[in-house]
C-alpha cells in the first residue's frame, strides 16, 4: 500500500483529486476525512494542510506527496522530487508600493522584507549580496507595506490583481513554482514499485495533455510535403478515401507547435482538418 499526502483544501487539492482520477484510481469518500482508501489501485489518500506535507513525507507518515515547490524549497526537508505536475502555476515574488522608483535589487538594502518564506527570501538575499531585515508572518503579507509593518513583501504571485489592489508592483521574481510529485528518500521497493505505476500513468496522462490527434485530408500529390510537417509518433496512418486521388492522414502533434504546424499544413493543401484531445498516450 502507497500512502499519498495531498491538500485537504485549497488551491491544490482539486488539481490533485483531478490528476489521481485521470490516473484511473478512484477514490470513494469525500475529502472531509482526513483520510480515504482507493478502491482499485493500492493507495491511501491522506489530506493535509500543503505546509505540513514536506515534514509528514520526511517522516514517512506519509510515502509521497503532492505540493508547491515553493512550499518544498522552503520546508528544505528530505524528500525528493519525484515529478513536475504541470499544475498550481505561481511565482514568488518581491513588490513595492508602486509609488517607489525601484532600479534593482540593491533598493532592498537595508530595508525590511514581510513574508512566509523566510528561507527563500533569505536565500535570494545573499545570492544578490543583500543584507535586509526579514519579518515572517503568517498571511495577508500584502497589506503589510500599506500599514508601514515593511518597505516590501515577498509573497506567491499568480495574476498579479492582488498586488495590484493593495498598491503594490512586482519588481522581482525569485522563484517560478509549481505542483511536484515527492517522495520519501527511504523507500521499500514494493512501494518504489507502486510509485513507478503511478509515474507511469501520470506520464500518460501529462503527455496526452501536451499532444493532440490530427486528422486531415489531402490530395495524393501533395502527401509527401506534407508529411514531412507532421513529426507524429512515428510516422503518419494513410488510408485512401473513397474519393479517387485523395487521403486521409492521421497523426500526433504537439501543443507547443501545434497553430504553428496547422498554418502550414493549410497552405500544404491539407483540408478538413480534425482535432481531437487524446486522453491517454502511451510510448
Ligand atoms: P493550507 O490551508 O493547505 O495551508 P494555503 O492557504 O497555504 O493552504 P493555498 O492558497 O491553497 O495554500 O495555495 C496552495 C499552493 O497553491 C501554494 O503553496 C502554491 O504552490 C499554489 N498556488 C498557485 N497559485 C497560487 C496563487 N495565486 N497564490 C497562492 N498560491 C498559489
Ligand atoms: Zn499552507
Amino acid at each position: 500500500m502507497l500512502r499519498i499526502a495531498i491538500q485537504k483544501s485549497g488551491r491544490l487539492n482539486e488539481d490533485s483529486l483531478k490528476l489521481l482520477k485521470e490516473c484511473g484510481i478512484d477514490i470513494s469518500n469525500g475529502v472531509n476525512k482526513l483520510k480515504a482508501e482507493a478502491s482499485n489501485f493500492p493507495l491511501e489518500i491522506f489530506f493535509f494542510r500543503d505546509d505540513d506535507i514536506p515534514q509528514y513525507v520526511e517522516d514517512g507518515v506519509a510515502d509521497i506527496g503532492i505540493a508547491g515547490e515553493n512550499v518544498v524549497f522552503e520546508k528544505n526537508k528530505k524528500v525528493q522530487v519525484a515529478e513536475q505536475l504541470g499544475f498550481g502555476k505561481c511565482r514568488l515574488s518581491i513588490a513595492v508600493d508602486k509609488r517607489e522608483e525601484y532600479d534593482d535589487v540593491n533598493y532592498l538594502q537595508g530595508k525590511k522584507i514581510a513574508t512566509t518564506y523566510p528561507v527563500l527570501v533569505q536565500q535570494f538575499l545573499d545570492k544578490n549580496n543583500i543584507t535586509a531585515e526579514i519579518h515572517e508572518i503568517s498571511g495577508s503579507v500584502e497589506i503589510a507595506p500599506g500599514i508601514g509593518l515593511a518597505d516590501a513583501i515577498c509573497d506567491l504571485v499568480s495574476s498579479g490583481s492582488t498586488l495590484f489592489m493593495n498598491g503594490l508592483k512586482e519588481v522581482e521574481t525569485i522563484l517560478k513554482s509549481q505542483a511536484v510529485l515527492i517522495k520519501n528518500a527511504n523507500l521499500s521497493p514494493e512501494k518504489e514499485e507502486l510509485l513507478a505505476k503511478l509515474l507511469f500513468r501520470i506520464h500518460a496522462v501529462r503527455r496526452a495533455k501536451n499532444n493532440k490527434y490530427i486528422l486531415l485530408n489531402a490530395p495524393n500529390e501533395k502527401l509527401d510535403e506534407i508529411i514531412r510537417l507532421l513529426p507524429g509518433m512515428k510516422s503518419p496512418t494513410v488510408l485512401p478515401l473513397a474519393e479517387s486521388g485523395w487521403s486521409s492522414l492521421h497523426s500526433v502533434l504537439t501543443e507547443n507547435d501545434f497553430w504553428d504546424i496547422i498554418e502550414k499544413l493549410k497552405a500544404a493543401g491539407a483540408q478538413g482538418i480534425l482535432v481531437v484531445p487524446i486522453e491517454k498516450m502511451i510510448v
